[in-house]
C-alpha cells in the first residue's frame, strides 16, 4: 500500500484506454493523473509496452519535477505534463497521443476547424496548433518548452472550453477533470480530426460552422444551462 495507490490505479486505467480506443501506435502516448491537493501526479513509465503495464509501475512525480514514488523512469514527456498542470488550474489529467488524423493536422501546421456539430459538442471552436519550437527551444529543455508553446497558444483561448491542442509537427495533447474524461477528449479529437480531414478533402474551401450553431451545440452540453443527457444523480 502507498499513499498514491488510488492515483496510480486511475492513471493505469486511463493509459489502458489509449490502445482500447485505437489512439496508440507502438508506445507513442501517455496519460498522467494529478492530485492537485498533494501537488503530485502519476504518469506512465517511459517506453514500456502497454501489454506489460501494471498499476504499481506508474511513476509519481511532484509539481517541481522530483520523483516521489516509482523505480522506472517516467515518460520523457513528463515536463510537458508538469507545465500544463502548473498553467491550467483545475485540470486533473493530461493525455498525449500520436493519433494519426490529429497528427496529420499537426504536421500540416493547421488547427482543426470547427466544421460541424460533432466538433462543437466537445470543443468550443477551433482546436489550435502551436507555433513551431525554435532551434534553441528544442536544444535546451525540449519537453518543458513544448509545454510553454502550448500555454502560449492559450493566451486568448479558454483552456476549459477548448481542452486540446496540436503541437506543431508533433501531435495532440488533451486534458480534463479525470483520466477517463481526458482520454475521452483525446478520442473525440481524433474522431473530429478524421471528419475534418475528409470534409476538407471533399470541399477544400469549406468554412467553419456558423457561430450560432457552435454556441448552441457546445452550450447544450456544457455550462450552467446544459440540458443534453441526464441530470447528475446524487451519490
Ligand atoms: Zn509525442
Amino acid at each position: 500500500m502507498s499513499l498514491h495507490d488510488a492515483l496510480k490505479a486511475e492513471c493505469y486505467e486511463a493509459n489502458l484506454l489509449l490502445p482500447k480506443y485505437g489512439l496508440i501506435d507502438l508506445t507513442f502516448g501517455n496519460v498522467s493523473v494529478a492530485d492537485p491537493s498533494k501537488g503530485v501526479f502519476a504518469i506512465k513509465p517511459s517506453g514500456v509496452d502497454y501489454d506489460h503495464l501494471s498499476p504499481r509501475e506508474m511513476v509519481v512525480v511532484d509539481f517541481d519535477g522530483a520523483i516521489v514514488e516509482g523505480t522506472l523512469r517516467p515518460s520523457s514527456d513528463t515536463p510537458t505534463h508538469r507545465r500544463l498542470f502548473q498553467a491550467f488550474p483545475g485540470i486533473r489529467s493530461v493525455v498525449h497521443t500520436h493519433s494519426r488524423n490529429a497528427v496529420a493536422f499537426a504536421q500540416a501546421g493547421r488547427g482543426i476547424p470547427c466544421l460541424g456539430t460533432t466538433h462543437c459538442d466537445y470543443f468550443y471552436g477551433e482546436v489550435p496548433v502551436t507555433r513551431p519550437l525554435t532551434a534553441q527551444e528544442v536544444e535546451s529543455d525540449y519537453e518543458w518548452e513544448t509545454g510553454n508553446v502550448i500555454v502560449e497558444s492559450f493566451r486568448e483561448i479558454d483552456f476549459s472550453t477548448v481542452n486540446a491542442v496540436l503541437v506543431h509537427s508533433h501531435g495532440p495533447f488533451a486534458w480534463g477533470p479525470s483520466g477517463a474524461k481526458a482520454v475521452e477528449t483525446a478520442h473525440a479529437l481524433e474522431i473530429v480530426a478524421e471528419m475534418a480531414l475528409k470534409a476538407l478533402h471533399l470541399n477544400p474551401s469549406l468554412q467553419p460552422a456558423s457561430p450560432h450553431l457552435i454556441e448552441k451545440h457546445y452550450l447544450r452540453k456544457h455550462g450552467a444551462d446544459a440540458y443534453y443527457g441526464q441530470p447528475e444523480q446524487p451519490c
